[in-house]
């Protein structure tokens, strides 16, 4: 009798638990099913990137641009369903500059119109200029510099840095992982890269990114015209990044100028055969105080479990840009996937037991400006411990890669949340590897949440031309953005986000 009571007891809870695993599966089976139908068959990804890059294009942080831009990504939001969509003001301090006209050309000894960018923040030309150019290889050693240059300057353009070496223009390239790439990532014991903690590594860019200051303002006093620069990059790219001189009482350069590297070697090798080219240009920029175009952009789908409502999954990607290019790759496309990522939540009317919380950060290109004023203003003081509202984070989730395929994931030496992304990237092997690495991705904004203590990951991306072509360039523009890889992404973080917001626990943290 007592057997069989027990048997029948383990029956009943047996059958149970497979009704309920079942049901489980199944539910799972048909949200993911539900994502793959709207993000893969009714994508607007490409469609709201195009607007986003090619008609609102640069978005350089202080810029009207920047807010026209965040203004019409505002909107989306609000038209895809998101609840709480706004604006929050990351600097008061942050200025505006822009380029109202450019021109740089050699005249001597013979015509070439040379590539050039302004680098943000340079002053206008007195109109049309020219001079003589002249070169200085470094700017290391300034005293030695200024004895060297002192009285020889005036009137002069000067051409600033060694020789470029040109970048092999064999082999690929586009890099995408291979899947022993990716098992070699995912085999690695222990992080390369060192993690500075953050309030250290926010003082040493203060004063590394305006390293440049004392040789510009040394050159503008001695009478130099402008400064032109360049940087080893492949096939004739500009790549016009810095300066950071981005508040409003900060210094003002003189024209600054990068140029192609070809144009750059081919003046060099003219002066070294004793020829002095000639230089002619012209600039007309503007600044302009305008705190309101310093906004982050907030929005989500808020939770609807009575248990769980109080937590959030909080995602990210920097909106800003540098302005020679229109920010497609970085980060035009990963701000969009998030935006269709929620889309494709709300079009399936799914409903998050947690909330699922989503911010496109300014001034990450200026030392994660946005997101530290975000973390700051929700979380506390960096010198802090951190606050009982951040503990209510349970992961924070960073799109910063360019626009390749998401691969897997950097678990930031977060090995308690392995299993946690395997189980989420097991059902969708065959839309991404789901490599997990314990390596540490440095250089952008999840490094503001991990130092809260917020379990924050950054997607592994495939790299495909970032790095030596549309990173902080000109070319950093939509032909470079390939459109299954982006409705993939969409796909690939929707599905995460809902894996994430139904669990029963929150993420494993680090501490
Ligand atoms: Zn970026």
């Amino acid at each position: 009798m007592l057997m069989k009571l027990k048997t029948a007891l383990c029956t009943i809870l047996f059958t149970g638990l497979i009704l309920n695993g079942y049901s489980q599966t199944t539910k799972a089976e048909t949200v993911k099913a539900k994502i793959k139908i709207e993000g893969l068959q009714n994508s607007e990804a490409m469609p709201m990137l195009s607007e986003l890059s090619d008609v609102y294009g640069q978005r350089l942080t202080g810029s009207r641009e920047y807010l026209a831009a965040a203004n019409w990504i505002g909107e989306k939001m609000k038209a895809v369903g998101l609840d709480d969509v706004h604006f929050e003001n990351y600097c008061k301090d942050c200025r505006g500059w822009g380029i109202k006209s450019f021109n740089v050309e050699m005249i001597a000894p013979n015509y070439m119109h040379i590539s050039a960018y302004p680098l943000a923040m340079s002053k206008s030309t007195k109109g049309i200029v020219d001079g003589e150019v002249i070169h200085i290889s470094r700017i290391r050693d300034l005293e030695h510099l200024k004895s060297q240059f002192k009285g020889k300057l005036k009137g002069k353009i000067i051409l600033l840095g060694r020789d470029p070496k040109p970048k092999a223009l064999t082999g690929d390239i586009s890099k995408t992982y291979s899947d022993a790439d990716l098992e070699t990532m995912e085999k690695q014991l222990v992080s390369k890269n060192k993690q500075t903690p953050l309030p250290k590594l926010l003082k040493s860019w203060e004063t590394s990114d305006v390293s440049d200051k004392e040789f510009l303002q040394f050159v503008e006093k001695e009478g130099a015209l402008a400064v032109l620069k360049t940087r080893s990059m492949l096939l004739g790219t500009l790549h016009p990044d810095g300066t950071y001189y981005y508040k409003n009482n900060d210094y003002k350069p003189l024209p600054y100028f990068t140029i192609m590297p070809e144009h750059f070697g081919r003046m060099l090798r003219m002066l070294k055969q004793g020829v002095s080219p000639r230089v002619r240009l012209n600039l007309d920029t503007e600044f302009y105080k305008e705190p309101q175009n310093n906004v982050n952009i907030i929005g989500e789908i808020t939770g609807s479990d009575p248990k769980l409502k109080s937590e959030s999954i909080l995602i990210g990607a920097h909106f800003d840009s540098w302005h020679s290019g229109t920010g497609a790759t970085d980060n035009g496309a990963n701000a969009i996937v998030l935006v269709e990522a929620l889309r494709i939540l709300k079009q399936i009317g799914y409903s998050p037991k947690r909330t699922i919380r989503m911010g496109l950060w300014g001034g990450e290109e200026q030392a994660f400006i946005g997101s530290v004023s975000y973390a700051k203003k929700h979380f506390g003081d960096l010198g802090k411990t951190p606050n009982k509202a951040s503990t209510k984070v349970s992961a924070y989730l960073n799109l910063d890669n360019g626009a390749g395929a998401i691969r897997g994931l950097y678990l930031q030496q977060n090995e308690l949340a392995r299993p946690v992304f395997k189980q989420i990237f097991n059902p969708i092997a065959n839309l991404s590897n789901g490599a997990l690495t314990i390596e540490n991705t440095l250089s952008t904004d999840h490094e503001t949440f991990d130092h809260y203590n917020i379990p924050s990951f950054q997607f592994i991306q495939d790299q495909l031309s970032y790095h030596n072509v549309t990173h902080h360039t000109q070319l950093d523009v939509l032909e470079y953005v390939p459109e299954n890889d982006i409705m993939k992404n969409a796909v690939i973080l929707a599905w995460t986000l809902y894996a994430l917001s139904e669990m029963e626990e929150s993420v494993p943290r680090k501490k």
